[in-house]
């Protein structure tokens, strides 16, 4: 039985601008796949690829198109199916995670059970997803804050010259838990200018303060036990843990589709971050409903969750995982459970 597949770029249009420390805007494109087998059964997935981590739709495609020879005939091998795209294309995580989410899906349908039923979790115990106000003047931070009024936490994006600004405006209107993600564009010295600042405002945890590859840094603020932090830039795959464990630079990880190319390597950067005691969130990029649904499917795994960017869109083409009021909702359906909407 051959696998068939399916591709369709689709613009995505957020509600604001979406903005962090390295740029941002309104459009963000993502690509969707369906895998068709022989009996026409659908798997579905999406890429969302970062210009950040060196992937565009355009990519994305050529990525998809040298890994059709190498699509399994038995979608149940999910193990040597993702093993071979890796090798094929390391550099497109994207591509690869549509894939392993199409897979996935086609063998939850062929069983008849929602993916979390598969994995063998409880919907029940998915943590809730934080709700992200990005950058923005101080009307639009506070229309948006506004706009999050039934989510229960809310990150906030940081990592420019006005963040005590930014701070000082979402609590004038919120005195909800805030979680802040810096998108590691601090220095040193202004991150940790920045940690008593953090910690006065109530903030739950920084993620990612400083580059990437300042294990050091990241150490350096961490030995401070002001807050807790967590990596996101700083860890793509389970392989990078063990190195960030072992320079003591993070409390936490922060997993996404889009990183890590797999669903399988999610679970496995689940398992290696546990075993260095280190904390689990999943975050995402901006993605429909499909995109999220994938990730959402290992909630119940996770302490923390990000996962709103199909909520930030206002043409979300997908039905699948909600997270109305923070909580996650997993579908009962079959596979991710996804459906147009
Ligand atoms: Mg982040």
């Amino acid at each position: 039985m051959t696998l068939r597949l399916a591709t369709e770029v689709v613009t995505l249009e957020t509600r604001h601008p979406f903005v962090i420390a390295r740029g941002g805007g309104s459009s963000h494109r993502v690509v969707d796949v369906r895998l068709i087998d022989g009996d026409g059964v659908e798997g579905w997935g999406e890429a969302a690829p970062s210009a950040y981590y060196g992937e565009t739709p355009e990519s994305v495609l050529a990525a998809l198109a040298t890994l059709v020879p190498h699509l399994p005939a038995d979608p149940f091998r999910l193990e040597a199916a993702e093993a071979d795209f890796r090798q094929q294309a390391p550099r497109s995580a994207a591509a690869r995670g549509a894939l392993s989410a199409a897979l996935h899906d086609l063998v939850g349908k062929r069983l008849g059970r929602p993916l979390w039923q598969v994995w063998g979790l409880d919907p029940a115990r998915a943590p809730r997803s934080s709700f992200t106000i990005g950058l923005g003047t101080a009307s639009e931070l506070r229309e948006k804050v506004r706009e999050a009024g039934a989510y229960p936490i809310l990150k906030v994006k940081l990592g420019t010259e006005r963040d005590e600004e930014i701070l000082e405006t979402i609590r004038e209107v919120s005195d909800k838990p805030l979680r802040v993600d810096a998108n590691g564009g601090w220095t040193r010295e202004r991150a940790l200018a920045m940690l008593p600042v953090l910690r006065s405002y109530g903030v739950e945890f920084l993620e990612q303060p400083v580059a990437p590859d300042d294990l050091d840094g990241l150490a350096l603020l961490r030995r401070q036990d002001v807050l807790p932090i967590v990596v996101d830039e700083s860890c793509l795959v389970a392989a990078d843990i063990p190195r960030i464990a072992k320079a003591g630079a993070a409390d936490g990880i922060n997993i996404k589709l889009a990183k890590c190319g797999s669903l399988r390597e999610a679970l496995a950067m689940i398992a290696t971050a546990r075993a260095h005691g280190l904390l689990v969130m999943a975050g995402c990029m901006i993605e429909s409903s499909l995109g999220i649904t994938a990730a959402a499917h290992l909630a119940p795994l996770l302490d923390a969750a990000d996962l709103d960017g199909a909520a930030l869109t206002m043409n979300d083409p997908f039905v699948g995982a909600t997270i109305t009021a923070g909580e996650i909702r997993l579908p009962d359906s079959p596979g991710l459970g996804v459906r147009r909407r």
